[in-house]
């Protein structure tokens, strides 16, 4: 293990948390194993049952607090994101707790309304009547990445909550202290604290989740964890969500604005240093505009100021984990053994996991670079002779996440986008649309099953329950016994008469 590596073994069972951009210490956590997974399971069911009962206006009412407490340590927990994390602290503050605060704000405003019964008009059965209702599900699971450590878990920890589910959070290895320190926030906040638990660890912590009596898994990672998880979850019969790894297209038409485009995919590609299910991760660019479109963006990416994360006016702080650095490394080094121009950046600097912002042109869709998740701050160029060569690689993929457009046609930007196989498509900007809690987050293909955010993603942390009762009572309903040849001869008539 590198010095610098900021997940370690401490003694038997600890995980050592340092910061990424500097080696500093900032805190160990326990190995959780099976039975105290288990236990936390049961501590926040008993909660659970107590918090279901409460209307879902209360549950905003006490939620809403929470996200008071969240603002008054903002300045604190921007910080120890950062120093986690890497990323710089304008970050933090904008894609973490901004989005997170919103998201608090938008489904204690909208949960009433959207998880109210529903009622469904029956177009045959006339004499009777449907309505939805919505049952929270229990304990929720959910196992998050280290990539948004706050944004992510807590996030889904809300939606959870204000549903009436209690839940149990297993963070990544290599963030633990963001998530503790939002348990400490929420116990401050006077929410139920057995309602929300805590459980750190590894891989096998959250495999033990899975396997601890939860009701529901959300799971945020790579595809090849959610793979496993899926497994489980389908071995165990627990519904679960999964939102896994991205490879996200840019297509680039002839007439964008390149000037707007350039600062738009350098955003993309390198905001959070790249390290985002989302970011831009192979750009196709129409060859009409594809030398001036290179050189504006080696230009922008020039211009980012690297260093500390904690220190004002940086742009690109430091990646997050070692071997994420060693994946990006790779990539580079395949890409340009395969004959990529390697026009910025490409290497490490600082003493810790700084990575310079790095831009590859005449990159071709056979390379490792294009084909397989970057997850760093890489962005690959590759010239493409027209529209549809673009929207055909594009959907060369088996990950489906995220796609962006860029031109200045807004309907022929929408009929491009309906055609890429991506579960969301954002044209002329990146990124932003996560900040957007009304919108589903999701995947297609291998970048995941379900949907978090969204009217659907709340109702999802729910059992939906079809009650269906008589509208008009009648004596006895046609259908019933005894048959008889008049039942069968009106049926018919009425069969030939209906559906003909
Ligand atoms: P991983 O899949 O490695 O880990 C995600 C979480 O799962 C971590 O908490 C991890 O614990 C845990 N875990 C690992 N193995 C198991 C197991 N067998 N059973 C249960 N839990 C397990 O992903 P990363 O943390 O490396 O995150 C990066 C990936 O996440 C990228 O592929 C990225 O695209 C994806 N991602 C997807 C998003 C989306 O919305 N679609 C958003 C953000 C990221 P530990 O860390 O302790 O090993």
């Amino acid at each position: 293990m590198g010095a610098l590596e900021q997940v370690e073994t401490g003694k038997q069972g600890l995980i050592i948390s340092r910061n990424p951009a500097t080696g500093e210490v900032l805190g160990e956590v326990r190995e959780m194993d099976a039975p105290e997974v288990r236990a936390a399971v049961e501590r926040a069911r008993g909660a659970q049952k107590v918090w279901a009962t409460r209307s879902v206006k209360e549950r905003a009412c006490s939620l809403r607090r929470f996200r008071a407490v969240l603002v008054k340590h903002s300045e604190e927990l921007c910080s120890l994101i950062a120093k986690e994390s890497g990323k710089t602290r304008a970050e933090a503050l904008t894609m973490e707790l901004v989005t997170t605060c919103d998201l608090i704000t938008y489904f204690c405003k909208r949960a009433p309304e959207v998880l109210k019964p529903h009622s469904i008009s029956l177009h045959l059965l006339k004499n009777r009547s449907s309505y939805i209702h919505y049952v929270p599900r229990g304990i929720v699971g959910v196992i998050s990445p280290w990539n948004f450590p706050f944004a992510i878990p807590i996030g889904e920890t809300v939606m959870a909550l204000i549903a009436g589910n209690g839940v149990v959070l297993k963070p990544s290895e290599v963030t633990p202290m963001v998530a503790l320190k939002a348990k400490q926030l929420y116990d401050e906040s006077g929410m139920p604290p057995e309602l929300f638990q805590v459980v750190t660890g590894r891989g096998s912590t959250g495999a033990a989740l899975v396997d601890a009596g939860i009701d529901y898994c959300n799971f945020t990672g790579s595809t090849a964890t959610g793979r496993k998880i899926g497994a489980a979850c389908g071995e165990r019969l627990i519904p679960c969500m999964l939102e896994l790894g991205g490879k996200a297209p840019a297509i680039v038409c002839a007439d964008a604005d390149v000037d707007r485009t350039a600062r738009a995919l350098v955003w993309g590609g390198f905001a959070n240093q790249g390290q985002v299910c989302a970011s831009v991760e192979r750009v196709y660019v129409h060859s009409a505009i594809y030398d001036e479109l290179c050189e504006k963006i080696i230009a922008e990416t020039s211009k980012l100021r690297q260093g500390d994360p904690c220190s004002d006016g940086v742009d690109a702080g430091s990646m997050t984990w070692e071997h994420q650095v060693e994946i990006v490394e790779a990539r580079i080094k395949n890409a340009v053994d395969a004959g990529a121009q390697l026009r910025s950046g490409g290497k490490r600097y600082g003493q810790g996991l700084g990575f310079e912002p790095t831009v590859l042109t005449d990159c071709r869709s056979d390379m490792e670079v294009m084909k397989k998740e970057i997850f760093g701050p890489v962005l690959p160029l590759m010239k493409v002779a027209d529209e549809e060569e673009a929207i055909a690689l594009a959907n060369d993929s088996n990950l489906g996440l995220m796609a962006y457009v860029f031109t200045d046609d807004r309907k022929k930007g929408q009929r491009i986008a309906e055609r890429i196989e991506a579960g969301m498509v954002m044209i002329n900007d990146c990124l932003i649309v996560y900040g957007a809690p009304e919108t589903p987050w999701q995947g297609i293909k291998q970048s995941g099953i379900g949907r978090t955010h969204s009217d659907d993603g709340l109702r999802d942390l729910c059992q939906s329950r079809h009650v269906n009762y008589d509208r008009i009572a009648l004596k006895r309903e046609l259908w019933w016994y005894p048959y008889s040849d008049a039942l069968y001869r009106q049926t018919s008539t009425l069969l030939k008469w209906i559906f003909r």
